[in-house]
């Protein structure tokens, strides 16, 4: 799943985790992790992310190749937030098969007063929003497991320009490379997520992309 920051790439790839439990692997929670625990990885990347500059990517390649290796990961996982550069994609369809490429296209205005209300549960890694569905039902806790809900810092609106625009700047040959080898899924996603849930996983199915069966409910 890619897309700019904003796009609720993050809010998708866990609904699709949720009911169909495929592992959720995103680049930036994996750097907040490593910056919140202090890590020598987490001293070297702390710079570009809270900037909201884009992390080399010899350092990102490599934190995908070790994840992808997990057990939980045999079978099949989402991708969130990577790749994000041409060196990136082409590096990753060398050590795994990408069956598609979803880029979720948001305008900025839109990218910009969604992350502005944007609250991570930081126990779960659920997203909500306090302008948008999903909203956390009680006051600013988590549904789930009742942590308080935080703020990221490279939300704040400048930031979140500035990230918008680096990754467009990096993103279209991307966008080409993913079109050329024929696995782009295109989605609108100033839509609201009622109307891209059933849109998207019906495209999933019928192209046979997704072929594991529901484990268990999740309503939106
Ligand atoms: P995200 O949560 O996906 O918006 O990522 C937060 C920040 O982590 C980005 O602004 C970058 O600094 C860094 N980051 C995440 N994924 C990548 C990637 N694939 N390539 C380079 N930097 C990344």
């Amino acid at each position: 799943m890619i897309g700019a920051p904003g796009a609720g790439k993050g809010v998708y790839a866990q609904y699709f985790k949720d009911k169909y439990c495929i592992p959720h692997i995103s680049t930036g929670d994996i750097f907040r992790g490593e910056i919140a625990a202090g890590t020598e990885l987490g001293l070297k990347i702390k710079p570009y992310v809270e900037q909201g500059l884009l992390v080399p990517d010899e350092i990102v390649i490599e934190v995908i190749k070790k994840r992808i290796q997990q057990p939980d990961a045999q079978k099949g996982f989402i991708l969130d937030g990577f790749p994000r550069t041409l060196n990136q994609a082409r590096a990753l369809d060398e050590i795994t098969v990408i069956d598609a490429a979803i880029h979720f296209r948001v305008s900025e205005d839109i990218a910009v007063r969604r992350l502005s209300g944007r609250m991570i549960c930081p126990v779960c890694g659920r997203i909500y929003n306090i302008y948008y569905e999903p909203k956390p039902k009680n006051d600013e806790q988590c549904d789930y497991d009742g942590a308080k809900l935080v703020r990221r810092r490279d939300d704040e609106p400048d930031v979140v320009r500035q990230r918008y625009r680096v990754f467009y700047e990096t993103f279209k040959p991307v966008l080409d490379y993913y079109k050329g080898s024929k696995r782009l899924i295109e989605v609108n996603a100033d839509k609201s997520i009622g109307e891209i849930v059933p849109l998207l996983e019906r495209i999933l199915i019928e192209d046979n992309i997704l072929t594991l069966k529901p484990c268990r409910e999740v309503t939106l």
